[in-house]
């Protein structure tokens, strides 16, 4: 049996076998889901101020 290296740990994300990368609002993920939650965020803060200036 060998000895396993420290593990850096798992992607936070449910159903990823990726290796935790990044850190993230979300979590400790790996670079391709970091890479997703980004864009989610960007995508609703943008929603978010156009929703506000929109209004008024
Ligand atoms: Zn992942």
């Amino acid at each position: 049996m060998s000895v396993q290296p420290v593990e850096a740990g798992q992607c936070d994300t449910p159903r990823c076998d990726g290796r935790a990368e990044t850190i993230t609002p979300e979590g400790h993920v790996c670079a391709n889901c970091a890479r997703e939650i980004e864009r989610a965020y960007r995508e609703a803060e943008r929603r978010d101020r156009a929703g506000r200036e929109g209004r008024e």
